[in-house]
């Protein structure tokens, strides 16, 4: 049967007896620093390791805050942030959770991406578990090295399309740590409970097999059979030794993630964020942004650049949605439109890859994405191309010229792939456009009008289907738990947050959001049979008790 969720809020190994003197300041998940209390510090020889002031969490959040903020660089407050992560793990995640508007382009995009360039050369810690294809036949074994016995949440990813950054080899770590950080702050997924994966498979970046530091395997990647058997190897240990996992696919090139979303989808209990995620969270931006521009979905024509895992995985949310509302499969394929580095994805083009060919229209192509738009009048534009500046101001304009409110959603990560900035869209528009971006933008003063961009970050969705899944004990994850997702985190978006053009609920709101979205997804998961825990009767009730707070618990009694 599955096993509940344990309501100790005891970090190290239940049952285990608590480490002493160094032992105990060294271990990240027991850690207090400085909040040790008096009786604590005499119970586990801690007396004289520390100056004698008894420190309030609330006063060592103040004081890493200052020291976060004196870096100058985005890097050093990162390298600063997870210094506090080996540290002390419920602090960490303390700060974080107060901070997160801050903290969060710092822990993910953008900056895990510049942390991601240098992993090799920054590298401190291991932080996760490195499976290497030098350990084919033993990763089960190699499982069973990691610190904690009940692990609930793998995020994995072999490093090969670390944000739009491409190949980074093992130097792509930094993603799924991150990422977990992000579960856990935003869906309070027991820091315990999560474990980061990179799979090394060798690199196709010339400049790290050239790089005397990098510290992955030095050749090239290894394709076709071999690394199929070594995901398989993967997926069955995951399964053997941590068999409450819920399975994460993280940054897999194109050319691996589809397959492997389709191998696994329904055989364990697993997603992959960059198809699905991103799906659902660029659909409830269109759900809001239809609330400003007051059309129903059935009418909308979207056209995208990018056609890979974002794009399509977005498309196919979209025609599910789609039909949802009444249309049939072939005229919610109709309303969506691809234009790829080859161009319009149109049935005239040979070899289009698989995941394309749903979409690929009679239609003649195009010379360039303003003639695109020009012939095809999309409501919506939404960028996940991975190029920089793609979205110019004539394309720009040109939206604005065929909408009233054109949705323009530029999704590209990090800051510098990003189809367009905020300011960009606005100003092409005179202020019309319906905005959202990947990587944060600041907000923009428009003729006295203040313009916030809403951040379509995946963070509001897969932290809450991880949760959900989780506490249900799903059997696997299917497409329409996105739908409904979406459709949950869409109605968190008052008429406050849209009268500033904001099409997400903001950031600070995430635990709440997420909690709503998991109880969303937690019934349908019931209802549909997939769970293997007995429905509670109050739902939010049983979401809440799954999140960890971060507060230290007290080693020893001494109220009496
Ligand atoms: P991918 O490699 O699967 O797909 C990239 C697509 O862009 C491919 O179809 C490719 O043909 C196309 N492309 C490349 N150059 C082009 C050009 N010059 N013109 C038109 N199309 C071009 O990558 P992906 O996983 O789909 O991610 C794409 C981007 O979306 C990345 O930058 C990623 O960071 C971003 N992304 C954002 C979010 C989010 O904001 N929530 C989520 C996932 C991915």
């Amino acid at each position: 049967m599955f096993e509940e969720n344990p309501t100790s809020t005891y970090l190290g190994r239940p049952g285990a007896p608590l480490p002493t003197g160094n032992d105990l300041l060294q271990n990240p998940m027991l850690n207090k620093g400085t909040a040790f209390s008096c009786a604590e510090r005499e119970a586990f020889g801690l007396l004289g390791l520390m100056p004698a002031h008894v420190a309030t969490m609330d006063d060592q959040v103040e004081r890493v805050m200052e020291g976060v903020r004196r870096n100058s660089t985005a890097l050093g407050k990162y390298i600063a942030m997870m210094a506090l992560f080996d540290r002390n793990r419920a602090l960490f995640y303390r700060v974080l959770t107060d901070h997160l508007q801050e903290l969060m382009p710092i822990i993910y995009t953008p900056t895990v991406g510049q942390a991601c360039k240098k992993f090799s050369h920054i590298y401190r810690k291991g932080r996760g578990l490195y499976l290497s294809a030098l350990n084919k036949g033993r990763i089960a074994e190699l499982l069973r090295n990691w610190s904690y016995e009940d692990v609930r949440m793998v995020v994995v990813t072999d490093g090969e399309r670390i944000l739009g950054l491409g190949d980074l080899g093992v130097d792509g770590m930094g993603i799924p740590v991150g990422k977990l950080s992000l579960y856990t702050a935003c869906a309070g997924i027991h820091p315990t409970y999560c474990l980061p994966v990179t799979i090394d498979v060798g690199t196709n970046n010339d400049e790290l097999l050239q790089d005397p530091l990098y510290l992955g395997m030095r050749q090239a990647r290894i394709r076709g059979a071999e690394y199929d058997a070594l995901i398989e190897e993967f997926v069955l240990a995951v399964q053997e030794v941590f068999p409450q996992a819920v399975l994460q696919f993280e940054d897999f090139a194109n050319c691996n993630a589809f397959r492997l979303l389709q191998t696994y989808q329904h055989r364990v209990c697993c997603f992959n964020d960059d198809i699905q995620g991103t799906a659902s969270v660029a659909l409830a931006g269109i759900y809001s942004a239809l609330r400003l521009t007051g059309l129903p979905l059935t009418e909308q024509t979207f056209l995208f650049l990018g056609a890979g895992e974002a794009g399509t995985g977005t498309g196919n949310l979209l025609v599910a949605a789609l039909m949802a509302e009444g249309l049939s499969e072939a005229q919610a394929r109709q309303r969506c439109w691809f234009v790829d580095s080859k161009g319009l994805v149109v049935q005239s083009r040979q070899g289009l890859a698989p995941q394309k060919q749903p979409f690929a229209h009679d239609y003649p192509q195009q010379d360039n994405l303003l003639s695109a738009v020009r012939s095809l009048k999309p409501t919506a534009l939404i960028g996940v191309s991975g190029q920089g500046q793609a979205f110019s101001e004539a394309v720009l304009a040109e939206m604005a010229t065929l909408n009233k409110r054109p949705i323009i959603f530029a999704l590209s990560n990090p800051t510098s792939k990003s189809e367009c900035t905020a300011e960009q869209a606005y100003a092409a528009t005179a202020g019309q456009a319906i905005f959202a971006s990947g990587s944060p933008f600041a907000p923009v003063v428009l003729e006295e009008r203040i313009l916030v961009p809403g951040q379509g970050n995946n963070v509001y969705i897969f932290p809450a289907i991880g949760l959900a899944a989780m506490a249900t004990g799903a059997e696997y994850i299917t497409d329409e738990m996105f739908l409904v997702a979406a459709l949950a985190l869409a109605a968190q978006v008052t008429d406050a947050d849209l009268a500033q053009a904001s099409v997400y609920p903001p950031l600070t709101k995430i635990r709440e959001v997420s909690a709503l979205i998991a109880v969303a997804v937690a019934d349908l998961i019931y209802e549909k049979g997939l769970a293997r825990t007995k429905r509670p009767d109050d739902l939010l009730n049983y979401i809440y008790s799954w999140m960890y707070q971060p507060a230290y618990p007290d080693y020893v009694d001494d109220r009496s």
